[in-house]
């Protein structure tokens, strides 16, 4: 079937995407092509009948655009957010949340099913009910808001638009916290007045980058950076006078310095202007501190679930020895410590260790101690030169998944249970396949929805060692 650039189909949408996109299929193609073709339409929403214009012919599919919605589907609601289309920001707006949340149950089990080789009928009986949030808006606690200026070279921020770097205005995100407009006006107009301009990305010129807007939620604790293309600017006190009378709970004003041509936001010197160099959140009565740069889970409602989930799948009774894999700030570490022997934290990003150690300080906690490195080289090497032992093995890892390095040193140690907590669950059940196919075997597992409106899911798994009868 000869498919063109720029023509438009009717198409009843009948399945999603890993990315939440529509999937259509053409009806006339089985009898000109012998093969089904199909239309991948962002913003489509299973259930509708649209008329879709191809963006991108390929072989067999085309990722097209929404045009028209012919007949909505039942599972249609109307987007909170007027910018939900062409902001990169959120995938399913336009999706109730009840089919968000079984959307994204589903893709778990078939990436388990498909890519982990499970049977249907196990995945369905291991997998417990996903976990949703009761107010899926204005959960995240951090905002990275990109500054630049408009025709009329009035500055803007917003976020960008889906896989470009145009910028939507937007200052009052749906997923944000409320005080993140109020900076942004402040911050915004107090630049028009004195003149400070927008980076800009092609030239490399200008100063104002990122804004960056930080809200510890249990505390109220707010941070304000500034990511500039350069180290300071003027009348800094002035600004820092504003912000502190008009935001409610600020408490740190920095400014990151970032004078590289590059999309990495932030550089790696910051200074701070006025107030505390970090705020404090609390997940599950642990403090935390927050700095400018280090990472720290953007949801907290749902990452105490998380938590909570993967302390109850570690099954501690107070004897047990502990790894946590990819432990950033030591977060899951310190959970874990409460009701543990000793607990061994490896992470890969320096700055993450020092924090993971204070903040083992800051709440008294002495039985957690951390590793600087990489997991696959980390525990291969204390492996083999101090023989290591775990009771249980908790796994953190970024989407990529883990190395095939670590999964063979965690198998050699074969702790009696092995907790995999991941925000990609293809790269999941592909490591999941190998551990089962080494003697562990899945005993159950949760989909958390950490994201709401976007397409990401997270997932909690927990493993046993059963030898070889798991094989
Ligand atoms: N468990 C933490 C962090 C999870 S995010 C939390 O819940 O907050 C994944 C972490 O893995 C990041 O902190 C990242 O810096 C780290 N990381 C990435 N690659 C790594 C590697 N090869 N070895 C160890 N840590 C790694």
């Amino acid at each position: 079937m000869n498919i063109q650039k720029n023509q438009i189909f009717t198409v009843k949408i009948t399945d999603m995407g890993t990315d939440g996109e529509g999937i259509g299929h053409l009806e006339d193609s089985d009898a000109l092509s012998g093969n089904g073709y199909t239309l991948f339409v962002k913003d489509a929403v299973l259930g509708d009948t649209v008329l879709a214009k191809v963006v991108k012919p390929k072989k067999g599919y085309a990722f097209a655009r929404l045009e028209e919605v012919l007949e909505p589907s039942s599972d249609r609601v109307e987007p909170v957010c007027a910018y939900a289309r062409q902001c990169g920001g959120c995938q399913l707006q336009a999706v109730s949340y009840e089919k968000q949340l079984a959307f994204k149950d589903r893709k778990v089990k078939n990436n388990l099913i498909r890519i982990g080789g499970f049977a249907p009928d196990f995945v369905e009986e291991i997998m417990e009910a996903p976990v949703g949030m009761e107010h899926p808006f204005h959960y995240r606690n951090k905002a990275q808001f990109p500054v630049g200026m408009d025709k009329n070279g009035r500055l803007i921020a917003g976020f960008y638009a889906g896989r470009t770097h145009t910028i939507i205005e937007n200052r009052d995100c749906a997923l944000g916290v409320a005080e993140n407009k109020i900076v942004l006006d402040i911050v915004l107009d107090f630049c028009m007045e004195k003149k400070i301009p927008a980076y800009d990305e092609t030239t490399g010129k200008g100063l104002l980058r990122h804004v960056l807007i930080r809200k510890g939620f249990s505390t109220g604790q707010i941070m304000v950076c500034l990511i500039l293309n350069g180290s300071s600017f003027a009348a800094e006190q002035e600004l820092a006078d504003r912000l502190f009378e008009k935001v409610p709970g600020m408490t740190s004003f920095s400014v990151n310095s970032n004078t590289e041509r590059t999309n990495v936001i932030m550089g790696s010197k910051t200074r701070t202007i006025r107030g505390k160099d970090r705020i404090e959140d609390t997940i599950g009565g642990l403090v935390f501190t927050i700095s400018p740069q280090s990472f720290y889970q953007v949801n907290p409602v749902q990452t105490e679930n998380i938590y909570s989930q993967a302390l109850s799948y570690a099954g501690l009774t107070g004897n047990e020895t502990v790894w946590d894999l990819y432990c950033g700030i030591g977060t899951i570490s310190l959970f874990l410590a409460r009701q543990a022997k000793q607990v061994y934290g490896v992470e890969i990003v320096p700055q993450a260790i020092d924090d993971a150690r204070q903040n083992a300080v800051r709440n008294g906690i002495d039985n957690a101690k951390f590793y600087v490195g990489k997991a696959e080289e980390v525990l291969p090497h204390l492996y083999e030169t101090e023989g290591i032992f775990a009771d249980v093995i908790v796994v953190d890892p970024p989407r990529k998944g883990c190395d095939e390095e670590c999964l063979n040193t965690i198998l050699k140690m074969r702790p009696k249970r092995l907790v995999y907590v991941s925000c990609d669950s293809a790269t999941l059940a592909r490591d999941l396949k190998y551990l089962c196919s080494q003697g562990y075997e899945l005993k159950c597992g949760r989909a958390f929805d950490n994201f709401p409106m976007g397409g990401h899911v997270e997932t909690v798994i927990m493993m046993t060692y059963c030898g070889d009868k798991g094989k």
